[in-house]
């Protein structure tokens, strides 16, 4: 093992990961990136599949954003935003109000997924205690079932993902939980459209029951990503909409998985017509090299927050690196790189070419279902595809699947037994070809059939 290697098992301690059995393998350390590649320390290749855990978007080296971030670097890394303004926080906010689903109108900075949906939270629940007229009994949140918003304490509380979520539960506060849509799985046994999106009755039914008493119904739109990709059907996140609306509260969109070209629309949200009341955006933002977060809201909630200094109304809260000039350089650089490459054109074809290739892994058996929104990929494995029975978890057949086609140079990363394939927007056709082609040896490999 290398130096390297061996200092990362002695200091590093990993997200996510049982640290016993990292320490029980050799970690592959990456030293380089060129365009969708990552490169390790001993020289070798591999194409990242999982754009560096979902957020990069036009490869590791896009010189537009490399040349953005230096000139910014020229001029000052970072300046708060408590008590200051700063150009690049400034210039980003007005370019993000233009693209972001019309009516979002300010823009308050954080730096990861989870704070920006923590701010999202936050800004709900003091927006009904001193909007005029004031609903201070509108205290509680409605989340989905399987749903991953963050592992800050509010986002792992509207979280609803078991294994994550459970060990933290007495420690935040209780949510009101709705119904997803799993039609892999329908718990009613329908199928989409001729179900009319039943599922949809247990967030009604919450409503009815609770409704003056929400604060706001927290989503992501179109597609449940950590849950396992598991897609919403067409017209949900509209009744849902819909629904806040007949019930007088807030919808809040979490778009830190899907925003940025991820659905082959800038935003999720763009695929329903939809505007939420807060809408928090993350992960692909800088493109993938800075961590950088928004959480934008509209105007009706903007002025409830308004009112003389001495009513103390103002929005308690804020973060160190807030705004960061690198960040919002980057960010800038990104939606440039989007016009001028015409980025959002072009991966139409792209995401075509990708939901033909994976057509091929239905000849595998344990292939149960292939999910799929734009570039958001979950292939999930199964024991017996005609009962959906799953792999015993302790086979870990997802992991192993990820480990051999990374011995084929493609960096990928399971959910459970659902292999994720998110490449970056810049994943070229004869990438996909070979992507898909090392997943179909690497399932042959690990189960046989
Ligand atoms: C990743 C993710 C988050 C959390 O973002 P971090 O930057 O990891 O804190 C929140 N919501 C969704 C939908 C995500 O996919």
């Amino acid at each position: 093992m290398s130096d390297l290697e061996e200092r990362d098992q002695r200091y590093v301690w990993h997200p996510f990961t049982q640290m016993s059995d990292w320490m029980d393998g050799r970690p592959i350390v990456i030293e380089k990136g060129e365009g969708n590649y990552l490169i390790d320390t001993a020289g070798n290749r591999y194409f990242d599949g999982i754009s560096s855990m979902w957020v990069n978007l036009h490869g590791h080296d896009h010189p537009t954003i490399r040349r953005a971030i230096h000139e910014q670097l020229d001029r000052i890394a970072h300046s708060t935003l408590l008590g200051l303004a700063g150009v690049p926080s400034i210039e980003l906010a007005e370019k993000l109000v233009g693209i972001a689903p019309e009516g979002l109108t300010r823009v308050f900075f954080s730096d990861n997924g989870s704070t920006a949906v923590e701010v999202a939270l936050k800004l709900a629940y003091q927006y009904w205690q001193q909007k005029s007229p004031a609903e201070p009994k509108r205290q509680r949140f409605i989340a989905l079932k399987d749903a991953y918003h963050g592992d800050t304490l509010g986002a792992v509380a509207v979280g609803g993902i078991e294994h994550f979520h459970q060990t933290f539960g007495p420690l935040v506060f209780p949510v009101l939980r709705a119904e997803n849509a799993h039609c892999y799985r329908c718990p009613y046994g329908l199928t989409h459209p001729s179900c009319e999106i039943h599922c949809l009755e247990s967030m009604e039914s919450l409503l009815a029951e609770h409704g003056d008493e929400v604060a706001g119904v927290v989503v992501e739109p179109l597609i449940q990503a950590a849950a396992g990709m598991i897609p919403l059907p067409d017209g949900w996140l509209r009744r849902v909409r819909e629904l806040c609306d007949q019930h007088e509260t807030l919808l809040i969109v979490d778009e830190v998985a899907t925003g940025f070209g991820r659905t082959g629309k800038m935003f999720a949200c763009e695929h329903e017509g939809v505007t939420p009341d807060l809408f928090a955006v993350a992960k692909g933002m800088t493109a993938g090299f800075l961590p950088l977060a928004a959480t934008l809201a509209t105007e009706e909630i903007f002025n409830a927050f308004l009112a003389p200094v001495k009513n103390q109304q103002q929005f308690f809260h804020g973060h160190s690196y807030t705004g960061n000039a690198l960040g919002c350089a980057a960010t800038l650089a990104n939606l440039e790189v989007f016009e001028q490459e015409a980025v959002l054109e072009r991966v139409q074809g792209t995401i075509q070419v990708l939901t033909e290739e994976l057509e091929s892994l239905r000849r595998l058996n344990c292939v149960g279902d292939i999910r799929q929104r734009g570039l958001m990929v979950g292939v999930e494995l199964v024991a017996d595809r005609n009962t959906k029975q799953p792999f015993p978890p302790q086979d870990r057949i997802g992991h192993l699947v990820c480990l051999a086609i990374r011995r084929r140079g493609i960096i990928l990363r399971p959910l459970g037994d659902t292999v994720v394939v998110m490449p970056p927007l810049s994943v070229t056709v004869e990438e996909i070809r070979s992507l898909v082609a090392a997943l179909h040896e690497s399932i042959l490999e690990v189960v046989g059939t």
